[in-house]
């Protein structure tokens, strides 16, 4: 992600009307000091507190439209620089150190680094198979932070992720006492918001502070919109296939449309190796990968992989590079360089690209007929093997004749 881009900005998703509530009780200056935002993992939590939070520091925060995206104070907040919007989660316990103060600078240099990887992905989970928590000397770290006066806008806003994780404080009672005196009674400039996936597993001293509000689950219909309108998944089936297993959670839909698309690149990358690699025994194995039986929903989108990779290619052997949706992927497979210099290094030119694409297309016909799978994709290798070999097949993309052998199994 380019430097400068919002990272949190927008408005989380399938949630108007909480928002529109929110935006109000902000506007008329009547949100709760504490809040407990809560509801399963992957709904946009994170996303709804710092949405929160940059309604709660914008310029034009007055007007009840929640963040206006554009001012100073949203600029920032959403790239996550904003001074006054301090994110707390929780982290791996840190080294022992010399000092309690040790070990809080510590913990607080551990929280920026973490901040500085979230600006590049504010979905990066750095410490997923780490045990975390949000340990005393955190606590302590957020208690003076929201002791001090904002610096730049006039409120502070803490967003305190997976609560639940604040370990129990019998070691420093003072600590937990005064964190649990911030949430009650927190200076008249700072918001405290809370996350959690297990509300039901915070101390019961933290829950009994914190104004509870719920995100809830969307249905899957609008799980299924976003995922057609913002992850690119233009089949209807596959996009309430994807939204069903999401569970009513966008950033869930968006693991699996991720993973889909992983293995769907894999897989383009195997179907395309053994192609290259011309022999019966490479395409056989890359064949016998797939089902002889009905079941298409591994092959088309590796098909869909595997076409784009080729147009790369030939956007690549026509010399122009630049106009591939993946460029850097594409001149290593493709052969970068000047036509003599790829032909050199072995690169397919672009006619044999050309002939490998219209067997992609025959391919990609045949699957949404039901052919047998393995079968296709056995004979599509053998379409692009001869074509890379330089033994025309006389085909190019939209050409019937392979399509009439599919008919054929
Ligand atoms: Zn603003």
């Amino acid at each position: 992600m380019a430097a400068g881009t919002p990272v949190s900005g927008g408005r989380p998703w399938g949630q108007e009307d909480l928002l529109g509530r929110l935006a109000g009780a902000v506007a008329g200056r009547r949100l709760p000091q504490s809040l407990l935002v809560h509801g399963p993992e992957g709904v946009g939590k994170r996303s709804l507190a710092l949405w929160l939070a940059r309604a709660l520091q914008c310029e034009a925060a007055e007007t009840g439209d929640g963040p206006c995206e554009a001012c100073r104070n949203c600029r920032m907040a959403a790239r996550l620089e904003h001074p006054d919007i301090h994110l707390h989660f929780p982290m791996p316990r840190p080294k022992r150190a010399a000092s309690r103060a040790k070990l809080r600078e510590a913990i607080e240099a551990q929280r920026h680094e973490r901040l500085a990887l979230l600006r590049e992905d504010l979905h990066a989970r750095p410490d997923a198979d780490a045990v975390t928590g949000l340990y005393v000397a955190a606590v302590e770290n957020i208690r003076d932070q929201a002791s001090r006066r904002p610096s730049m806008a006039g409120r502070s806003v803490f967003v305190i992720e997976d609560a639940e994780r604040m370990v129990p404080q019998s070691a420093s009672p003072e600590a937990a006492n005064a964190f649990l005196k911030l949430l009650e009674e927190p200076p008249p400039f700072a918001y405290i918001v809370l996350t959690s996936s297990r509300p039901d597993a915070l101390l019961p001293t933290i829950r009994s502070r914190a104004v509870p509000l719920r995100v809830a689950p969307l249905p899957t219909e609008r799980v299924a919109a976003y995922v057609a309108e913002h992850l690119g998944v233009r089949d209807d089936d596959r996009a309430r296939g994807v939204a069903r297993r999401a569970g009513g959670a966008v950033y869930r839909a968006r693991m699996l449309v991720d993973a889909e698309a992983g293995e769907s690149e894999a897989a383009a990358d195997g179907l395309l190796a053994a192609a290259l690699d011309g022999t019966p025994q490479a395409r056989y194995r890359a064949a016998s990968r797939y089902s002889a039986r009905g079941a298409r929903g591994e092959l088309e989108p590796a098909l869909e992989a595997l076409r784009i990779r080729l147009r790369d290619m030939l956007c690549v052997a026509a010399g122009a590079a630049d106009a591939a949706l993946d460029p850097d992927r594409a001149n290593t497979s493709g052969g970068a360089g000047s036509r003599d210099a790829r032909r050199a290094a072995g690169a397919p030119a672009e006619r044999a690209v050309l002939e490998a694409l219209g067997a992609v297309d025959a391919a990609v016909e045949g699957v949404g007929r039901n052919l047998n799978p393995q079968a296709t994709t056995a004979l599509l290798l053998e379409e692009m093997s001869a074509a890379f070999a330089g033994r025309s097949t006389g085909r190019t993309a939209g050409t019937p004749q392979f399509a009439g052998v599919l008919r054929s199994l």
